[in-house]
């Protein structure tokens, strides 16, 4: 098994968030930004407003934790190229992340759930559905357009509804 890091590290990224993801002028942006565009602050060394996004209105960059999956796709999935050097990249780096982090978030709620008290047939499936979640030979473009990566988000988001019950019963 290839254990996912949660811990972003935005040194190996391709700055995947502030181009792949949308934005909405308001409390948390500043202006709008479309889908798979680079946000305008963003240079080739990095976000140029970085130390000033909070007065500059960018408290959903702040905000924003991709949980690892930004430098999962670069230097996993897309052996550290970058979108930058080569623009086709883009749009399957911003499939990639898409995915990616949606199985970041669904492992680190499993993380979450293991202080949980359950059975140990649940116990066990949680086990399962991590190991499901970081395949051996690690996750790749082909994996996230077959459908196989959702399929597994999918199992630990049914698994998770089922753990309701007990979030209820520890507090
Ligand atoms: S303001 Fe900076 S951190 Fe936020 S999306 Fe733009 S470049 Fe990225």
């Amino acid at each position: 098994m290839t254990a996912l890091s949660l811990q972003a590290d935005c040194s190996r990224c391709a700055a995947l968030c502030c181009v792949v993801l949308a934005f909405d002028r308001g409390e948390m942006f500043a202006f709008d930004k479309p889908a798979c565009e680079p946000c305008r602050h963003l240079a080739a060394d990095g976000c140029q407003v970085h130390a000033d996004r909070k007065p500059l209105g960018f408290r959903g960059c702040i905000a924003f934790d991709c949980a690892g999956a930004g430098q999962y796709v670069t230097q996993v999935m897309f052996g550290g190229r970058s979108w930058r050097d080569d623009p086709d990249l883009a749009r399957p780096m911003g499939e990639a992340f898409a995915t990616m982090l949606a199985v970041h978030a669904q492992l680190g709620h499993l993380h979450q759930s293991r202080s949980l008290s359950l059975p140990d047939e649940m116990q066990q499936r949680l086990c399962e559905l991590e190991r499901a979640l970081q395949p051996a030979a690690g996750w790749t473009l082909e994996d996230v357009r077959a459908g196989r990566a959702e399929k597994a988000v999918a199992e630990v988001r049914a698994f998770l509804a089922s753990l309701r019950p007990f979030v209820a019963t520890r507090s």
